[in-house]
């Protein structure tokens, strides 16, 4: 089937975006297709829990979820929606369903193996994968998702500053991580949008290390990463502070990963590509020495997860599109010394990107 071109236009609700999908199903000559990765079945139908969803071309929605899910499937899906509940597995339930229909397209970067076997070895329509369909109306936010994810960085940049008072010689990572949780929380967090991340010193060259029981020294930089789900939208944020003057280095490297953050929003619009923008920011990095510190790429797309489409890095080449949402978050990692991130979200439009987290302070902040 066709690869997943371009999402140009911003599908208004659930139906809007079941509309867009059946038109793409009209065009693959697939009977109907079947959705089965959570987080798509919560944007085409509202429903938080997990099951299979079945859109047929002609436009019918059914939501096949386990009998415990009733009342809140109910309650949360739109009057289009069917909700049909499964005796023993939802997908067995949407076979039968499908029984006699032509070839139907399925998420197959989202079903196990195992339920592929299963389908195959029971009687019904044959499966035909396809990749990306849902993802890529994803990559365009309407207002409301954006405002969505504009409050969840409010309420990240604000419990983040909340809990700078208590960055002081002896508190501990896990300490600090409980803080900005429980500040997060009281800012209207439904849940995190992943494990929170604080990490000290030269753990913080580390850029996805785990906060442990290390005692913060003087001169240590405090590396936090952190983000709140507000109506099941995103933010992923990342500020690095010191406490009391560090090594010069660090503060040197503060300058050029904000300075390679600004070149990327700055250069951030519709049509650029996320290798592009990458690269605006590498570029950066790369004269100020640092080049082979920086060893993640420039940052992704927010929204119900933490990580989707469109990826900012080398292995983007799609032009970037207006409604896209994303992070950018250059680091520079100094083993044994220290690290430094910086991560604000962005929304992408025609002429340029807007913050929507208050930007990170322009030098390191030193408490
Ligand atoms: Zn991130």
């Amino acid at each position: 089937m066709a690869p997943a071109p371009l999402a140009t236009a911003v599908a208004a609700g659930p139906a809007g975006r079941r509309a867009a999908l059946g038109e793409r199903l009209g065009e693959s000559g697939a009977s109907a297709l079947l959705v089965v990765h959570p987080p798509n079945i919560r944007y085409l139908t509202g429903f938080h829990g997990g099951g299979a969803l079945v859109l047929t071309h002609d436009g019918e929605a059914t939501l096949v979820t386990v009998p415990m899910n009733r009342v809140q499937a109910l309650d949360e899906v739109d009057a289009e929606v069917e909700v049909a509940l499964a005796e023993l597995l939802p997908l067995e339930t949407a076979r039968g369903r499908l029984a006699g229909r032509g070839p139907v397209a399925f998420e197959k970067d989202r079903l196990t193996v195992g339920q592929l076997e299963a389908w195959e070895a029971g009687s019904g329509p044959e499966l035909v994968g396809v990749a990306g369909w849902v993802e890529a109306l994803r990559a365009v936010k309407s207002e409301d998702e954006r405002n969505a994810i504009a409050a969840a960085g409010k309420a990240s940049v604000d419990a983040w500053e909340s809990v700078l008072p208590a960055v002081r010689p002896g508190v501990t990572e896990l300490d600090l991580t409980a803080r900005l949780e429980a500040e997060l929380r009281a800012r209207g967090a439904e849940r995190f949008a992943f494990d929170t991340i604080v990490l000290f010193g030269p753990h913080a060259a580390l850029p996805h290390g785990e906060p442990g029981r290390r005692p913060l020294a003087r001169a240590e930089v405090v590396l936090f990463d952190f983000g709140a789900v507000v109506n099941g939208y995103v933010s992923d944020v990342s500020r690095t502070v010191a406490c009391g003057p560090p090594d010069p280095r660090l503060a040197d490297a503060y300058d050029v990963v904000r300075r390679a953050q600004r070149a990327a929003i700055e250069g951030l619009r519709e049509g650029r590509t996320g290798r592009e923008v990458d690269a605006l920011a590498r570029g950066v990095v790369e004269e100020a020495g640092h080049g082979q510190a920086f060893v993640h790429s420039l940052g992704h797309g927010i929204g119900l997860e933490v990580h989707e489409g469109p990826r900012l890095w080398k292995g983007n080449d799609e032009p970037i599109p207006a409604g896209a949402v994303v992070t950018v978050e250059p680091g520079i990692y100094i083993p044994g010394l220290g690290g430094i991130r910086i991560e604000d979200d962005v929304a992408v439009g025609r002429e340029g990107a807007r913050a929507l987290t208050r930007v990170a302070p322009e030098a390191l902040v030193v408490l």
